[in-house]
């Protein structure tokens, strides 16, 4: 059944090598950006482990336990308690715990460890999931890591996170890590189109969705485009003037209070655009590029960009992203990435953003 889960085949691979092997870690760490399917993996792995007609060490998807596991009861949102419990899925042995508000709590790690040293009651296997994994602290990381250290052997723990780096190291270290990649444009586009979205919609999603189905499926069409005009002007900006006021503004835009939320979204659309006038000027076909409709206004843009540039502009870009992460002042570095990058453009130098 791995077949019908999208995308990730390394993943699938070495996920289906440990089941043939009967060799599956007790702790496992599922890793990689929001939306590109982290957690169906996880509970792909509990059907595996539970099904009754297994096929080749891979769950048959239509026996009883393969359906009740698909089906996570989540609470109604407004009924707290049952948010700080295990959220069961239809089946006794498998359950997912969340973060209730800002951190996963010390009681809903004593839950997981009681429940994991039950034998299971009706499968052959209890798995448990730890959604937002990085939103452990330090009393609930600590609680965990008994059990995380020895899971019985009938128990299986998989935690998910986006951010890893948050984890602490005593956490880390008692799970083996397996890292999910973002999703090709094509592997959504495919999937959307299987699910009845018209062949342009389709395109058009997929290019804005980053790499995560997630996206996909929920993201806003309208102010994607909205988002991607803009930051083509950036881009044009950067690329075929040295006009610093133009930079400015354009960074003073990306720092009002409207597009707070789009901030990081608004760098995505700018560092994929960046990346395909850079993969233009090598002469990589069109086809290839994540904004193949606007090929036209970036072939332009590729004639006058230097390959060089476009690579330490991504760079940037990222370093930037970093910096965000421990909260540096947005408009700060907003400027000075804006700045630095524009003087690269006049002067030809390399420096960083820091
Ligand atoms: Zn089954």
């Amino acid at each position: 059944m791995f077949d019908e889960l999208i995308g990730n085949s390394r993943v699938k691979a070495v996920l289906k090598r440990m089941l043939v092997a009967d060799r599956l870690p007790g702790a496992l760490l599922f890793t990689g950006e929001e939306g590109i399917g982290k957690k169906l993996f996880a509970l792909e792995i509990a059907r595996a482990l539970n099904c009754r007609t297994p096929k080749d060490h891979e769950a048959c998807g239509v026996c009883s336990s393969c359906v009740r596991i698909r089906k996570l009861n989540y609470p109604t949102r407004d009924d707290a308690d049952e948010w700080t419990q295990i959220i069961w899925t239809d089946h006794p042995d498998v359950g997912l715990v969340v973060a209730p508000k800002r951190v996963l709590r010390v009681e809903q790690m004593r839950q997981i460890e009681k429940e994991a040293n039950f034998r299971p009651f009706e499968g052959k296997a209890r798995v448990f999931l730890i959604d937002e994994a990085d939103k452990l602290n330090d009393a609930s990381a600590n609680a965990l890591l008994k059990v995380l250290e020895e899971p019985p052997r009938t128990s299986y723990l998989i935690l998910i996170t986006a951010r890893p780096a948050m984890l602490l190291p005593t956490i880390l270290s008692r799970c083996q890590m397996i890292r999910f990649s973002p999703l090709a444009p094509a592997e959504i586009e495919t999937h959307l189109v299987k699910n009845d979205i018209d062949k342009k919609t389709a395109r058009l999603r997929a290019r804005a969705a980053g790499g995560s189905m997630g996206r996909a499926l929920s993201g806003d069409l309208v102010t994607f485009t909205s988002q991607r005009k803009a930051m083509l002007k950036v881009l044009n900006a950067l690329v075929l003037s040295e006009d610093r006021a133009q930079l400015l503004r354009s960074a003073e835009q990306l720092n009002e209070a409207q597009y707070k939320d789009e901030f990081e979204e608004r760098l995505d659309v700018l560092e994929t655009l960046i990346r395909d006038a850079w993969m233009l000027s090598l002469g990589v076909d069109t086809s290839r590029i994540v904004n193949e409709d606007l090929s036209t206004e970036l072939k332009e843009i590729a004639q006058k960009i230097n390959p060089g540039r476009a690579g330490d502009w991504i760079l940037q870009i990222e370093d930037l992203r970093e910096q965000l992460i421990v909260n540096v002042n947005k408009k700060v570095t907003t400027d000075s990435l804006f700045l630095v990058m524009a003087g690269d453009v006049a002067a030809g130098k390399r420096p960083k953003v820091r």
